[in-house]
C-alpha cells in the first residue's frame, strides 16, 4: 500500500483525477483504495490517496452465482423495496429463485413526480413520498454510503451502483456518498437486473398481512390486489411502516426501541467550508464540500449529536402520513448547493415511559403532528434561527432555509418540551467550540426530525434471522431495528436472503 499527497492546488480542478494518482504512482496496474482529506491543519490541508496492486479477487468474487433455472414452487416474497429489499432480491433473483417483490409505493420515475409535488404544494401522497416508493428512503438522500458496519459485502454493493450510475469514486473514498441525482438511476437499474434474472417487481400493491399452516409457519402472504402462496417471506419495510408495525405488533411480538429526536440546521456551506478547511470548495470541482460529525454532553444532562450531515444539501420534507411534518435531508452527488445541514438530534427511550412497544412511534407520530399544527395547518415547516431559539426575539438570517414547500417562524416549545430545546441550545453552544460559527445566530433550525431511526425491534434468530414467533419470515433492514442507514440496510437484507436461498436450496 502507498500514499500519494496532494495539495488543493495539485487536484481540485484537474479532469481526472485518478490520472493524476496513477501517473504519479509511474504505474497502470495499480488501483485507488482509499481517498481522504487530511484537515487538521487549515494553512496545510492534504488530499491523499491510497494505492495498491490491482488484485483480481476483488468485489465480484463476493457477487453471487447465478445458479440456473429450477422449478420454485412457492416463490420467496419480499415486502419493501427499499436498500434492505433491492438488495435482497438480487441476491435470490442471482440464485434462480424469483423473488416476488411488494412495494406499496411507486415506480421510481413516477415517485419524482410525486416528491416535486408535495415539495411545490404540500399535496402528500401517503403510498408514494420521499419515505415510501421504490428505493425506499434512501432514494431522495445524499446517498452516503458510510457505516461503522463491517462488512465484505460492502464492495458487492457498492460495485452494483457504479455498475448503475454512481461515481467510481464511492469505491475507494473514504466518505462516500452517491446523491439523489444518481440514486434514481441506481434503484432503477437494480430493479431491471431483478427481473431480467427472473424477479416480479410489484409496485403499489400494499402487503397487508400473512397466514400460517398448522406449524405455526408462513405459508401466504395477502396484499390489497392478491394473495402468493410462499414459505418465506423477507420483511424489509422501513422505519416508517406504521401499519404494518400496529398490525403485527402481537404475532411478531415486536419490542420497543430507543430513537432519537430533534431539527435539521443549516448554516451557509461556505462557512463550514471556511471553519473546516480554510477555504471554500466552490473554488475546486474535485473538493468535495466538508463533513462533520459531532457530538456534545448538555448541561441538561442530554447528549446532542449531529447525524445524517448533508454537505451542500437541502433540508426535505419527509412526511409519510398526511397532516404531519418531518424533516430530513438530501444532497446531490455535486454537493455544490448554498447551505450545508445535518439533523441535531436528542435520544430518547420509549421503554422509560410506557410498556407499549409501540409508545415511541406514537411519539414520533405525536411531534410531527403538532408540528403541523404549529404552522398553521399550512403544511410549513417550523423553523427559527439560533438566535431566536437563545433570547425569543427575531432576528433576521444570511441562511435561506431550503425546506420546501416553505417554512414558517414558530415557538420550538410548541413541538418540544422545555428540557429538549435547552438541550439544543446548549448543545448548539458547545458545538460551537468545535466548528467557528456553528453557533453563529445566523443558523436555521427545521423542525421535526423524528425518523432517523426504527421506533421498534422485530425480534429474530440469531443465526437463521427468521422471526422468533412465525418461521418463515425475515424481518430485515432498519424497520425491523437491525441497520441504521443506506449500506447496513443493504448488508442486511443480502444476509436474510442468503439464509432464506440457503433453507430453500438445501
Ligand atoms: C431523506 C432521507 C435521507 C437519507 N439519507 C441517508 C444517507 O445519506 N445515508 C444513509 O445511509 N441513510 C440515509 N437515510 C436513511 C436510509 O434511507 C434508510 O436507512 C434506508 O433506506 C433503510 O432501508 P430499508 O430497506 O430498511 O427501508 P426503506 O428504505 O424505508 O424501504 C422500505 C420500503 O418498504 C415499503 N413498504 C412499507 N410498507 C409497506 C407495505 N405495507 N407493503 C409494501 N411495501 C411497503 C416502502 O414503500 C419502502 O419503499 C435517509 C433517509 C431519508 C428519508
Amino acid at each position: 500500500m502507498k500514499e500519494f499527497v496532494f495539495n488543493p492546488e495539485q487536484i481540485g480542478n484537474v479532469e481526472d483525477p485518478s490520472a493524476i494518482v496513477l501517473k504519479k504512482a509511474k504505474r497502470s496496474d495499480i488501483k485507488i483504495v482509499k481517498r481522504f482529506i487530511d484537515a487538521r491543519y487549515k494553512d496545510n490541508i492534504k488530499i491523499i490517496y491510497r494505492v495498491e496492486e490491482d488484485s483480481k479477487d476483488d468485489s465480484e468474487s463476493l457477487a453471487l452465482p447465478f445458479k440456473g433455472k429450477t422449478f420454485i414452487k412457492d416463490r420467496p416474497v419480499i415486502v419493501g423495496f427499499g436498500p434492505a429489499g433491492m438488495y435482497a432480491g438480487l441476491v435470490l433473483a442471482s440464485y434462480g429463485l424469483d423473488p416476488v417483490i411488494i412495494e406499496k409505493g411507486r415506480k421510481v420515475e413516477d415517485r419524482t413526480i410525486d416528491v416535486a409535488t408535495y415539495k411545490k404544494d404540500a399535496t402528500l401522497d401517503p403510498s408514494s413520498n420521499i419515505q415510501f416508493g421504490e428505493g425506499g428512503a434512501g432514494t431522495f438522500s445524499d446517498g452516503k454510503l458510510y457505516t461503522g458496519v463491517s462488512s465484505g459485502l460492502k464492495a458487492y454493493i457498492g460495485e452494483k451502483m457504479v455498475k448503475y450510475g454512481a461515481s467510481e469514486e464511492i469505491l475507494y473514498d473514504s466518505h462516500p456518498h452517491v446523491g439523489t441525482d444518481k440514486l434514481v438511476s441506481v434503484v432503477r437499474g437494480i430493479r431491471e437486473e431483478i427481473i431480467s434474472l427472473g424477479g416480479e417487481v410489484h409496485f403499489e400493491e400494499e402487503f397487508i398481512g400473512f397466514e400460517q399452516d398448522r406449524e405455526g409457519r408462513v405459508c401466504a402472504v395477502n396484499t390489497d390486489k392478491a394473495t402468493y402462496n410462499t414459505r418465506n417471506v423477507i420483511l424489509a419495510v422501513g422505519n416508517s411502516s406504521r401499519k404494518v408495525f400496529r398490525s403485527l405488533k402481537d404475532v411478531l411480538g415486536l419490542t420497543s426501541k430507543p430513537f432519537s429526536v430533534g431539527v435539521r440546521i443549516e448554516h451557509l456551506r461556505e462557512d463550514i467550508d471556511k471553519s473546516m478547511y480554510g477555504f471554500d470548495t466552490a473554488l475546486y470541482k474535485n473538493i468535495c464540500a466538508a463533513n462533520y460529525k459531532l457530538a456534545v454532553d448538555t448541561n441538561t444532562g442530554l447528549k446532542l449529536y449531529t447525524f445524517c450531515m448533508c454537505p451542500g444539501g437541502e433540508v426535505v420534507p419527509s412526511a409519510s402520513v398526511k397532516d404531519t411534518i418531518v424533516t430530513n435531508g438530501m444532497s446531490y452527488s455535486r454537493r455544490d448547493g448554498d447551505n450545508s445541514n445535518a439533523a441535531l438530534l436528542i435520544p430518547y427511550d420509549p421503554s422509560r415511559y410506557s410498556d407499549d412497544p409501540l409508545y415511541g412511534m406514537e411519539y414520533q407520530d405525536d411531534l410531527e403532528r403538532k408540528a403541523f399544527e404549529v404552522t398553521g395547518r399550512s403544511g410549513l415547516a417550523p423553523c427559527v434561527t439560533y438566535g431566536e431559539l437563545c433570547k425569543n426575539t427575531r432576528n433576521a438570517s444570511s441562511v435561506k432555509p431550503t425546506y420546501l414547500p416553505g417554512t414558517a417562524s414558530c415557538n420550538m416549545l410548541e413541538i418540544f418540551t422545555g428540557e429538549q430545546v435547552d438541550t439544543l441550545v446548549d448543545g448548539i453552544r458547545l458545538m460551537g467550540r468545535k466548528i467557528r460559527g456553528f453557533d453563529s445566530e445566523s443558523a436555521v433550525l427545521t423542525a421535526p426530525e423524528t425518523r432517523s431511526s426504527s421506533p421498534v425491534r422485530i425480534p429474530r434468530d440469531k443465526e437463521t434471522y427468521e422471526s422468533i414467533f412465525v418461521k418463515g419470515i425475515y424481518p430485515s433492514g432498519e424497520g425491523a431495528g437491525y441497520a441504521g442507514g443506506i449500506m447496513s440496510s443493504a448488508i442486511d437484507g443480502i444476509k436474510c436472503a442468503n439464509r432464506v436461498a440457503q433453507s430453500m436450496l438445501n
